[in-house]
């Protein structure tokens, strides 16, 4: 483990590089905590801001459209930059990281970084995608180091499925990426499914049906209002204990413990041994007080919640000569400064906060 220091002095943190050689260094539990008790155990990066899907609550068309300015090339953080910053966050207790975006199997050579952060070790690795182009990349993504996928799916109906990507992508394509992933030892399985009212909540019944049995854990996450181009109303979520009410009738469920503390997905299984479900309440049961993630955006900006105004920019860092105990310390002055809990107290009033959008900050 690093050296972990205490807060550095708030009012350096405007200045990246006078805060990160200013930190001291002291290690008095060997894990970094927040103001409110919490460490930093997971880092997703975002490897790209595009995507090939264009879904209603997440980049709907008319806001991401043919002239939507995406970040230009230079902007990314390279995959040495990223590498780099994945040592350092694991040297602070990072033990777990994922990949996102954007759809991150849309970064070209992906699976060259994957291989680059699975030397790093001690690291579980895993990718969230939308499927579309898993069925062509399973088998490199594993042989690189990659340990298991999620993949989104909103619905099994093709009609409806088309339509939430609204790129009419067909349903059949990420089921054949799924079972690639499954083939090539990607598992297990998850596969996510965000439930819109009005939209694919008639779906979730079939969806229970053809993932039980399967081994992979289907998980209902609860729409979120992330960003500002989606239109989000309350009226529009499906709340989890709903969710559970409808498969419950017909396939009756029982709750589980969690697999470790502060797990996001509150898991269920099929009372006749065929398998277990998860729903993510993160609106209506927020999970603030055991969150231990941490978000790197695609330009490298640092963001210590899913719904923060600003993030810190590492890029600045690494591209302006800091060493590694430089930009460590700052990373652990930022996390120490962290008092996020958006979902604990949302409202009307928060709703209207500025806020970045999903795509890019990486969901
Ligand atoms: N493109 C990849 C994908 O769709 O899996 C990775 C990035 S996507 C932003 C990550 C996850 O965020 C997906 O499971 C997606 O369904 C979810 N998501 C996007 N917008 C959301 C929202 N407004 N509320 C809840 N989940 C959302
Ligand atoms: Fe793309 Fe994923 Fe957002 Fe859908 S949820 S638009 S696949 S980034
Ligand atoms: Fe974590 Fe922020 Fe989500 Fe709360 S709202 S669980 S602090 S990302």
């Amino acid at each position: 483990m690093a050296r972990i220091i205490p807060l550095t002095d708030a009012r350096t943190l405007g200045d990246p590089l006078a805060a990160a050689r200013s930190a001291p260094a002291v290690t008095p539990t060997g894990m970094l905590a927040d103001t409110r008790g919490r460490s930093l155990r997971d880092l997703r990066i975002s490897v790209t801001d595009r995507c090939n899907f264009r879904c209603v609550y997440c980049m709907p068309k008319d806001v991401y459209g043919h002239d939507y300015p995406f970040l230009p090339h230079a902007e990314l953080l390279t995959f040495e930059e990223i590498a780099r910053l994945a040592r350092i966050f694991r040297a602070h207790g990072v033990e777990k990281i994922r990949l996102t975006g954007g759809e991150p199997l849309l970064r070209k050579h992906l699976e060259r970084l994957v291989a680059m952060l699975a030397d790093i070790g001690g690291l579980d690795l895993t990718l969230t995608t939308n499927g579309a182009l898993l069925g062509r990349k399973a088998r490199d993504l594993k042989a690189a180091g990659l340990d298991r996928v999620s993949v989104s799916l909103d619905a099994l109906d093709d009609e409806v499925f088309r339509a939430m990507n609204d790129v009419d992508f067909p349903v059949a394509r990420v089921l054949e990426g799924i079972d690639a992933a499954a083939a090539a030892g990607l598992a297990p399985i998850k596969v996510n499914m965000v439930v819109k009212r009005g939209m694919n909540e008639h779906e979730i019944l079939p969806m229970a049906r053809h993932f039980r049995a399967s081994g992979h854990i289907l998980r209902f996450i609860e729409y979120m209002d992330v960003g500002h181009t989606n239109g989000w109303r309350m009226d529009d979520v499906v709340p989890s204990t709903e969710v559970i009410g409808i498969i419950g009738r017909e396939l009756p469920l029982e709750p589980i413990d969690p697999n470790y503390a502060g797990e996001v997905a509150v898991r269920w299984r099929y009372r006749d041994g065929s398998g277990e479900i998860g729903v993510i309440s993160s609106v209506t049961r927020a999970f603030c007080s055991d969150c231990t993630r941490a978000r790197l955006a695609t330009d490298g900006k640092l963001y210590t919640c899913l719904f923060a105004t600003e993030g810190v920019d590492l890029r600045a860092l690494l591209r302006g000569g800091a060493t590694d105990d430089e930009i460590g310390n700052h990373v652990a002055a930022i996390w120490a400064r962290r008092a996020d809990r958006y979902s604990e107290i949302r409202s009307e009033n928060t709703r209207a906060l500025p806020k970045v959008e999903m795509s890019y900050i990486g969901g």
